[in-house]
């Protein structure tokens, strides 16, 4: 195959407008507004004091056909912080509703979120940039449309860490900082400080949200939403038939439900194989792509506890935890389907695709546990193997991640305490009558993989290809972001690399597959964070 040709200057990327040469837009001023009647609103980035590039996504830069001469060139810096862009990019924000934590919530939209336009890069595949944080949009509200360096540099490496993890994501291309301070108070409790600004130029086909739909249904704009859904059909579900060539779309609009409620569970399956908490999962943050989309107080499941959520603004309800996400999911695939109810009017397609959604994601999540287990396929019989080994793991506090890459060195006879002694919080709670009941499990399925008639090589090679070695553990990010916040970014570097192979043995990066050390229990930003980014 030839190589590609790079652009070598911004003039020279190939760009596309489709959302403003299909969608209605307001142009009006960024004053801040309800936009009935549009898809979104016209709106220039903020143009930052003096902006500084933090991080570049080698694999971004690739997939977008960047030569090095762009990615070195001030124009480039001024693309992805907000300064002057190229011709042809007519930045806009998107008009989105949403459910927040189970209550309508009316208009959204981006508040600080600035899409600037398509991209072809490889393969001719269309990428969306968006700019997070270069300020306010129509969509603001009372925020400032303004991103900290903290909540800035957590997004980019962790977008980038779950592509290499295989999950489905939205992408970033670059972290850079404003050179200005941003006011936040972290935890609402009148501790405001100034923190240093940044924007990430984040990338994915697109970023169009349940709540896209849910806002013109909610406003009674059936030939918009009519619109939308043709767009994103045409757009990012192409092998599906054009809708707008036939004379009854609705069988295109039901197979595509049905698509959107798959490639959700398939999400849910990967957020549970890996141990992710997004910690807000409303509707305005679910993926019409099923992409992992806007990372907040997301959080890494240390110890295995399904009850557990990041998010201190859902500490109460926990709505969000861990172990609720395949359920959450499907509450919002339902409030999407009353969303495109008026594009089918028939409610019976709808209640099979979210059956459907159940029966994918119960049928996938227990092919996932066979394999994080290691057997080959899931049979009869494996429920009790997998139901046990959940009990176990939540019976003490045990790091998820650990457990699994230990559990693939199981099968020679040996000592089971020094076995998972890396993966265990508390030596203390480790008593005998623990001890036996895992010795007694592992015995069950050391039997059971032995029915797989597999060598114990090729199996393992399997298991550290679903369990993950190295994952951004939640206090990693915070020793990141504390050298970052005095310009020392030698860590994020450092995480970006690591995350790039995260099922490969790594011998020097050993220590970032570490549990949690005990300074980092309670620490603020490394079990508890706010929305407040
Ligand atoms: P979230 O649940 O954090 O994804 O955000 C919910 C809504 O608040 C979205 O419409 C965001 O665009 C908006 N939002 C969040 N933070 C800010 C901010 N600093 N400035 C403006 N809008 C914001
Ligand atoms: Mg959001």
């Amino acid at each position: 195959m030839d190589a590609p040709v790079l652009a070598k200057s911004l003039d020279e990327l190939k760009l596309r407008q489709s959302v403003q040469d299909t969608l209605p837009g307001d142009r009006g001023s960024n004053q801040i507004r309800q936009t009935p009647g549009v898809c979104y609103a016209y709106v220039a980035p903020r143009t930052p004091h003096s902006p500084s590039l933090v991080a570049l996504s080698d694999e971004m830069v690739d997939a977008l056909e960047l030569h090095p001469q762009i990615t070195a060139s001030p124009e480039f810096l001024h693309l992805v912080s907000g300064g002057e862009l190229p011709e042809g990019m007519d930045p806009y924000a998107w008009c989105y509703g949403g459910h927040q934590f189970g209550h309508w919530a009316g208009q959204l939209g981006d508040g600080r979120a600035i899409n600037l336009g398509e991209v072809l890069g490889r393969g001719n595949s269309h990428y969306v940039l968006q700019l997070k944080g270069a300020g306010k949009t129509p969509y603001s509200r009372t925020a400032d449309g303004l991103a900290v360096l903290r909540s800035s540099l957590r997004e980019f490496l962790c977008s980038e860490a779950m592509h290499h993890l295989g999950v489905p994501t939205t992408r970033a291309l670059s972290l850079a900082l404003t050179g200005e301070e941003v006011i936040r108070d972290m935890f609402y409790n009148g501790n405001a400080r100034a923190e240093p600004g940044a924007v990430v130029c984040r990338v994915a086909p697109s970023f169009v949200r349940f709540g896209n739909f849910e806002i013109h249904t909610a406003r009674g704009e059936t030939e918009l939403l009519k619109t939308l859904a043709n767009y994103t059909i045409r757009q990012d579900f192409p092998h599906l038939d054009e809708p707008t060539r036939s004379d009854d779309p609705t069988d295109i609009y039901i197979e595509w439900f049905n698509e959107i409620c798959r490639r959700t569970a398939d999400l849910m399956v990967h957020w549970m194989r890996v141990g992710f908490c997004h910690g807000v999962m409303n509707t305005d943050n679910m993926s019409i792509l099923g992409l992992t989309i806007d990372y907040g107080p997301y959080g890494w499941l240390e110890d295995y506890d399904p009850n557990w959520t990041p998010n201190t603004t859902d500490a109460s309800g926990r709505r969000y935890a861990f172990g609720n996400q395949p359920r959450i999911a499907l509450w919002n695939l339902n409030q999407l389907a009353n969303a495109l109810y008026p594009l089918i009017n028939k409610t019976e397609p709808l209640e099979a695709a979210l059956s459907a959604f159940a029966e994918r994601y119960n049928d996938r999540w227990r092919s996932m546990m066979a394999n994080k287990l290691g057997l080959i396929d899931f049979r009869e019989g494996d429920e009790a193997l997998i139901k046990e080994v959940i009990e176990i793991l939540s019976h003490v506090e045990t790091d998820m991640t650990l457990f699994f890459r230990a559990l693939a060195k199981a099968g020679d006879p040996g000592d089971t305490r020094a076995l998972f002694k890396c993966a265990w919080y508390q030596e203390d709670e480790i008593n005998d009558e623990y001890l036996n009941r895992l010795d007694h499990w592992l015995n069950d399925y050391l039997v059971r993989l032995a029915s797989d008639n597999e060598l114990s090589d090729a199996r393992m090679r399997r298991m550290n290809a679903v369990n993950p070695k190295y994952v951004l553990r939640n206090y990693l990010a915070q020793v990141a972001i504390d050298a970052a916040e005095s310009g020392d970014f030698k860590e994020v570097h450092r995480l970006l690399d690591v995350m790039r192979r995260p099922y490969d043995e790594q011998p020097e990066y050993e220590s970032y597959a570490a549990r949690r050390p005990e300074w980092a229990r309670n620490r603020p930003g490394c079990s508890m964070l706010s929305c407040s980014s």
